[in-house]
């Protein structure tokens, strides 16, 4: 459930269709043991599928179903975090609009993905205003929850980077004047008399020695406050102490995420577009079948020849499915050509077989109902459009786009 107290995350994902188990370790996890410790917004990014995947959208909607029925088939828990569907919340459009009038054209020009990917998809025309800002859209879609924390690849460290440039620029542009003081006023009314005074102490001795620990003293203090000291306040009382411009939109940091490798069964990396995969939700025989027949070490042509694990996609699933008894008498047995493949692969056939099959059962009932899912991305949608109309609300009486005092 959403709670103030606890660290905030987002992530999204593109709708691409049945996911596998290289999307699962690669993020899916990561989320799953994040809600967790977290507060967890976790959307479908369907516009941004629009910015390469503009031509054809017959199957949009197809997609967007089957990913949510495998989120929640891998245990997302829509009771702990918020799940919905970006264009289902059109804040996200809003804010990105309205970044796009600070944001200099250059930042989203020397994103790395922006060339790499006119490079990778040669076959599709990319040169297009979508594409070109489809970093900014990200950024919109962090900013708009204020997150700390945004659980990303390596690859996607450089999208986090221009958010909190984006957000830098804002905030100098917007944060300012006197209406910053006023709304501190507001902020500090919202406390107690002993927490105002104890608030004004620990700032003061922040500016006369620029002590930490009285920084986290003001943390502390925010974090035992009701309900009533909202996200924003707490955001510009934890600013007031550095200076006189607010963080409307708080830089979020990178919480980067370490995934395992997982082989195809060819042994390349796991990938649709190689036909190399395994399905969340795939029959269990089949994907029994398949990893029965799954590439190993070439070295290994009869039982009899040794083989060597480390050159072998077989055992980068045993680092990921088995434990380390396991791994040893995997590695001892092909080294010694002691026990043949099949009974190498048989653990990581079991461990797998057993995961998807969990993931199937868990899936069923969203299947057998698909009117629960609608009803599980309007109810994500409505508590992401709280969170999301709120910092819109601050954007626009910044940007003096809605008069002040109106309801
Ligand atoms: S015994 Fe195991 S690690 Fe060795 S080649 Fe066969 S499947 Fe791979």
């Amino acid at each position: 459930m959403s709670n103030s107290q606890i660290p905030r995350v987002l992530s999204g994902m593109r709708p691409t269709g049945q996911l596998h188990l290289g999307n699962y370790h690669g993020a899916l996890r990561n989320w799953i043991e994040l809600q967790q410790s977290h507060d967890g917004y976790f959307f479908v990014a369907d516009w941004h599928a629009l910015t390469t995947g503009y031509e054809d959208t017959s199957q949009l909607q197809a997609n967007i179903r089957s990913m949510l029925i495998d989120w929640l088939a891998a245990g997302l828990d829509p009771q702990r975090v918020t799940i919905f569907i970006q264009s289902q919340v059109p804040e996200h459009a809003e804010l990105h609009l309205l970044l796009s009038m600070v944001t200099p054209l250059g930042w989203l020009e020397r994103v790395p993905t922006f060339k790499d990917q006119q490079v990778q998809l040669k076959d599709r025309d990319l040169a297009t205003y979508g594409f070109l800002g489809y970093p900014l859209l990200q950024s919109a879609d962090i900013l708009l929850y204020r997150p700390g924390f945004v659980p990303v690849g390596e690859d996607q460290v450089a999208h986090v980077e221009i958010t909190r440039e984006v957000a830098r620029r804002f905030n100098h542009l917007y944060g300012g004047g006197p209406e910053f003081e006023v709304r501190i006023r507001q902020a500090l009314k919202l406390l107690s008399g002993a927490d105002r005074a104890t608030y004004q102490e620990l700032r003061r001795t922040y500016q006369e020695t620029g002590r930490a620990e009285a920084l986290d003293g003001i943390r502390d203090l925010l974090e035992r406050q009701p309900p009533r000291v909202d996200a924003a306040a707490r955001a510009l009382l934890v600013d007031y102490p550095h200076g006189a411009s607010a963080r409307i939109l708080p830089e979020p940091q990178v919480l980067l995420t370490r995934t395992p490798k997982v082989p195809g069964l060819d042994g390349r990396k796991m990938s649709k577009s190689y036909g190399n995969t395994i399905g969340l939700r795939e029959d269990p025989d089949v994907v029994a079948r398949k990893l029965r027949t799954m590439q190993t070490d070439p070295a290994r042509v009869r039982r009899e020849d040794p083989g060597e694990p480390t050159k072998c996609p077989v055992w980068d699933l045993h680092q990921i499915y088995s434990d380390e008894p396991t791994r040893e008498w995997a590695a001892a047995g092909c080294r010694s050509a002691g026990i043949g493949c099949l009974d190498c692969k048989k653990p990581v056939v079991d461990a797998i077989v057993g995961e998807v099959t969990r993931m199937r059962e868990r899936a069923r009932p969203f299947e057998q109902d698909p009117g629960s899912l609608d009803e599980l991305v309007r109810d994500g949608a409505r508590r992401a459009r709280e969170v999301a109309g709120a910092t819109l609300a601050d954007v626009r009486r910044v940007m003096h786009l809605t008069r002040e005092g109106a309801p």
